[in-house]
């Protein structure tokens, strides 16, 4: 489980936008003037409990979420230990310097390749749909990536643990593309890679180990998870 210490740290890594431009003006507008991913009605995000626990001592930006319905209670059930879902004053009220690591890396999360190494950045596809630059041609910015890895570098250095966690999304990853016959964009900091989905010499991604196995369709979830009112 990550430590205050190490949250701490990883917030301090990423600041960069992901586009060169407010992405927000591609969703607000059909959104009641409110970016969908701030918009705690469609989107609430998962916070690791260390992390929580730093925002809350910065600033009274955050608090952590109350469940109202029977699928909001489920949601939050299900949520792992380490973490913790949470909420926001809103958009009109948010202090760039106290988001939250799931603010600061959306719409992407890392990419791990057969060899478990971490090969770049891959949308979230769970928000496919719901956040428009998911499988755009918009710009990602380098240094949004660049600093994106190196959040991830130093988690996977924090905690085995979230290494196996996003193991087993980009497995599951794999099995979806492959379905499809397509290759997984892969934003790497040489550029935009399109990433085979079976090993050299084999038809199709091997199945899931027993550690890395796929994960809970709330954990698929987890930095942003939909409350069950979102449209998408
Ligand atoms: S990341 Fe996606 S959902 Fe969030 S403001 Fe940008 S376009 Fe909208
Ligand atoms: S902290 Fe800022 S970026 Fe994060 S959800 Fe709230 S308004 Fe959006």
């Amino acid at each position: 489980m990550l430590t205050k210490r190490q949250t701490d740290e990883l917030l301090g890594i990423l600041s960069s936008p992901v586009t060169p431009f407010d992405c927000g003006t591609l969703c607000a507008p059909g959104n009641g003037g409110v970016p969908v991913c701030c918009h705690a009605e469609s989107i609430v995000p998962v916070l690791y409990k260390a992390e929580l626990a730093v925002l809350q001592k910065r600033s009274r930006l955050w608090r952590k979420y109350v469940p109202r319905t029977a699928q909001q209670k489920e949601l939050v059930r299900d949520t792992r230990p380490c973490d913790v879902f949470a909420v926001c004053k809103g958009a009109e009220h948010c202090e760039r310097d106290n988001r939250s690591i799931a603010c600061r890396t959306f719409p992407f999360e890392p990419y791990l390749d057969h060899a478990g190494e971490l090969a770049g950045l891959v949308y979230n596809y769970e928000f496919k749909g719901t956040c428009p630059l998911i499988g755009s041609r918009h710009l990602i910015l380098p240094e949004f990536i660049d600093q994106s890895l190196r959040l991830w570098e130093r988690t996977f250095e924090f905690s085995e643990e979230e290494r196996q966690f996003y193991l087993g999304h980009s497995q599951s990853l794999r099995r979806s593309f492959a379905q499809r016959g397509k290759r997984i964009p892969v934003f790497t900091r040489a550029g935009l890679r399109r990433l085979p989905t079976a090993r050299p010499g084999r038809r199709t991604p091997p199945p899931p180990s027993r550690a890395a196995a796929a994960p809970s369709a709330s954990r698929r979830e987890r930095r942003r998870a939909g409350t069950g009112r979102s449209s998408r």
